[in-house]
């Protein structure tokens, strides 16, 4: 039989590594990663003794491979052999293609989690309810994100009870407080979680971080825009936005990268609130709240 992996996104994020390790035990295949794992993700997999899975660079020819947690060839490894099954909560992209018919379960909730909890909630071990309430709770940023659906508090409550986690909240803010160390090159830290998308005729890199306050970006403000400059560059963008979220306060501070922050400022119907920097109120997600502005005004 040929061997059958599970593997998310680049840059994976939690979601996508718990995801692709949660489901493939469930099917009897073996997970694997597109990139190096995260704080965040290595604090999850510790706490519930987990291995990471390992690094994929190719689904090779004659290799079977089911997809979680994207549906968007750009954000995959190279796929050389066949897509079996794709799981995924974002947009569908269009730009994979199978020579059969497959499964693809793609539903509008804050997490891959959350689809995978909901398929197997009977049958779930310990070890493997608390991987899962951990994609929710990364994905949705404890909820706050307007990503966030009934079903995913409904999910994460039952998720919580068979790990035996008391104070859901509590556990989700040690969580995303893995996520918050940031390394001393702003570069890498831009690049930690970061997506091309096209908007109009314009091509934008726009990054993510989850911090729990501002300052330890922006008392390096010059340093973090000299890097989005050289990433823009390096990929041939038109804009480089890295949204600074701060999950207590509930906001994002957008610093723009690119020819004219003025464009930016006014598609979100901001005011610069200094130099090529606006600030977001209520603004957490990338998916819902800045991507759609950008293709709206764009388009
Ligand atoms: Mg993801
Ligand atoms: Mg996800
Ligand atoms: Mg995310």
């Amino acid at each position: 039989m040929n061997k059958t992996w599970v593997i998310g996104h680049k840059n994976p994020d939690t979601d996508s590594i718990i995801s692709a390790i949660v489901y493939a035990k469930k099917i009897n295949a073996t997970p694997a990663r597109a990139g190096e794992i995260n704080q965040e993700t290595k604090f999850a997999l510790k706490k519930f003794s987990v291995e990471e899975p390992v690094l994929k660079e190719r689904i090779e020819k004659d290799e079977k491979v089911v997809i979680v947690d994207t549906n968007n060839k750009e954000e995959l490894i190279p796929i050389n052999g066949e897509i079996v099954e794709i799981i995924d909560h974002h947009r569908l992209c269009g730009n994979l293609e199978t020579p059969a018919p497959i499964k693809v379960t793609i539903k509008p909730v804050g997490s891959t989690s959350t689809i995978i909890a909901e398929m197997f909630l009977n049958e779930l071990t310990k070890e493997e309810a608390g991987l899962l309430l951990c994609g929710i709770l990364s994905d949705t940023v404890i909820f706050r994100s307007p990503t966030t659906t009934e079903l995913d508090k409904e999910i994460a409550k039952k998720l919580a009870k068979i790990a035996g986690i008391e104070d859901i909240e509590a556990f989700g803010k040690e969580l995303k407080s893995k996520a918050c160390v940031l390394s001393e090159d702003p570069k890498e830290n831009v690049l930690r979680d970061f997506k091309i998308i096209e908007a109009g005729r314009k091509r934008f890199g726009i990054a993510q971080l989850e911090l729990m306050d501002y300052e330890s970006v922006m008392n390096k403000k010059s340093e973090y825009l000299a890097a989005m400059e050289e990433i823009k560059k390096e990929n041939n963008l038109d804009y480089v936005l890295l949204m600074v979220t701060n999950i207590l306060e509930e906001a994002t501070k957008l610093l723009i990268a690119g020819e004219n922050p003025e464009e930016i400022a006014k598609a979100f119907e901001k005011k610069m609130e200094e130099e090529r920097c606006i600030y977001l109120e209520g603004v957490l997600s990338r998916k819902k709240q800045v991507v759609p502005v950008l293709q709206r005004f764009f388009a």
